[in-house]
């Protein structure tokens, strides 16, 4: 079977029980839960039978221990995972806001989870079909430097990159941006959600940049419309839209990768794209019932025991 990597941030996530909770006072907080979003990713292909082993670091600690445990637990191979005695694993703190959106405090760029280098993904690379890369991993200058390298790495080696920007205004620099830029122009498969590749490449109306991209590098672009659905864009010039699955949301952080997992695991298997399209929208839809972050991750078999559920498009 093809096998993925996924490279970047491992941490633990707190999620604000109350929605407009301040994180400027104390509060009521829920978690550790295991996360990241590359972390998150990888766990939801996995379950959905994909190979994929996860390259990042950890601290020597119990948040660290906790990410890898469930990670091993879904079947990522984390062998490459570093665990650095000389630091503590990342922290992202989530709270929402009444009108659905949300603000991140993240520690993270001084902390273990930030120190994933190339040389951690090197050797990790042989064998690959797909490397996964996400923006949200470029949260500083040795990151940025970190990812841009993976990337010149695989596409040296012939293998295919998939991206997803997961821009996080909070750790998002002017200075990373060309790095971004350079991946998401050379990617064989562009995962993004809403306003992203409008940001990135100018005034032009996703779809729009969505036809850009599969005239250069891209032979797949997804765009993830959050309680919208979402709409699969191909070289061949089939397009296809998806409506949302009806869900009450609970939490959404965590559906893009959950989302993207299930579509990367489905199209290694050799599924045809839409119906991948179609199972990624509806993990993306169970995956925001729950909370945590990788709490609404499900199997295959989870999937299909929903299918009822799938709209008929
Ligand atoms: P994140 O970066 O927080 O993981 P994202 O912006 O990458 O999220 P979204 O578009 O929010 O991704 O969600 C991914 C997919 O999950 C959507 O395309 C859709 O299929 C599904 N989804 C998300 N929110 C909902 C919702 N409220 N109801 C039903 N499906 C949803
Ligand atoms: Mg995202």
């Amino acid at each position: 079977m093809a096998r993925l990597l996924c490279i970047g941030e491992i941490l633990v996530e707190m999620v604000a029980v109350d929605v407009d909770q301040p994180t400027t006072r104390p509060g009521r907080w829920a978690g550790p839960f295991p996360s990241g979003a590359p972390a998150i990713l990888a766990d939801q292909a996995a379950l959905c039978g994909a190979e994929v082993s996860l390259v990042g670091t950890v601290g020597r600690d119990a948040f660290g221990t906790a990410c890898l445990t469930r990670l091993r637990a879904s079947g990522v191979v984390v062998d490459q995972v570093r665990v650095d005695p000389d630091g503590t694993t990342g922290v992202a703190f989530v709270s929402y806001r009444g009108d659905g959106s949300r603000s991140f405090v993240f520690h993270l760029a001084d902390a273990a989870s930030g120190r994933f280098r190339l040389a951690d993904v090197e050797s990790g690379l042989l064998g690959v079909d797909v490397v996964h890369l996400m923006g949200s991993s470029v949260f500083s200058a040795a990151a940025a430097e970190a990812v841009g390298e993976v990337f010149d790495a695989a596409r040296a080696r012939g293998i295919a990159v998939s991206f997803d920007p997961n821009l996080r205004p909070e750790t998002l620099r002017r200075e990373h941006v060309p790095t971004l830029l350079r991946i998401l122009r050379g990617a064989q498969v562009v995962l993004a959600s809403e306003g992203e590749l409008q940001l990135l490449l100018g005034d032009a109306p996703d779809e729009d940049c969505a036809r850009q991209l599969l005239a250069g590098s891209a032979t797949t672009v997804v765009l993830k419309r959050g309680a919208r659905g979402a709409g699969l864009y191909l070289d061949g010039r089939e397009e296809l839209s998806v409506p949302a699955v009806p869900v009450d949301e609970v939490d959404p952080t965590g559906a893009g990768d959950c989302f993207g997992g299930t579509f990367l695991a489905l199209v290694l298997q050799g599924w045809a794209p839409a119906d991948a399209l179609r199972h990624a929208n509806l993990a993306g839809a169970l995956a925001v019932t729950q909370r945590g972050p990788m709490s609404g991750n499900r199997t295959l078999a989870d999937l299909r025991a929903a299918e009822h559920l799938l709209p008929s498009t």
